[in-house]
């Protein structure tokens, strides 16, 4: 399949690793949107939030458990903010479900 983040995740396209396990990959975003900017994909590929069912959602779950992983190793200590962007109008870009980790700088809410 044609896809960015499966490429990623299988190291044929090279990015700069923050976290992986058998069912997650983690990697810097190359247009970071916050000093600290982590994209954390399941290998597995989904398209979006929205094709999440019963039959993938234990991979999502592996997504968050991951997060907090993350958190740890990066001493995220005064909190973060994990994104999805869904479909057109959430502005999702790439095809294949991620979820932003944000941190080290004081995030808005609501977000614009
Ligand atoms: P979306 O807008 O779909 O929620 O997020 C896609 C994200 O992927 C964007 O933040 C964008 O900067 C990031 N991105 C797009 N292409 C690449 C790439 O080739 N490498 C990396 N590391 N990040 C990418
Ligand atoms: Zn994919």
């Amino acid at each position: 399949m044609d896809c960015l983040f499966c490429k990623i995740a299988a190291g044929e396209i090279p990015s700069t690793k923050i976290y992986e396990d058998e069912t997650v990959y983690a990697f810097a975003d190359i247009a970071p949107a916050a000093p600290f900017h982590a994209i954390i994909i399941p290998r597995e590929h989904i398209a979006s939030a929205n094709e999440i069912n019963e039959g993938n959602s234990h991979l999502i779950a592996k997504v968050f458990e991951a997060a907090a992983k993350i958190a740890k190793q990066e001493n995220l200590e005064n909190g973060y903010r994990i994104v999805n962007n869904c479909g057109e109008d959430g502005g999702q870009t790439v095809g294949h479900i991620h979820f932003h980790l944000l941190a080290r700088r004081n995030l808005q809410w609501p977000p614009g």
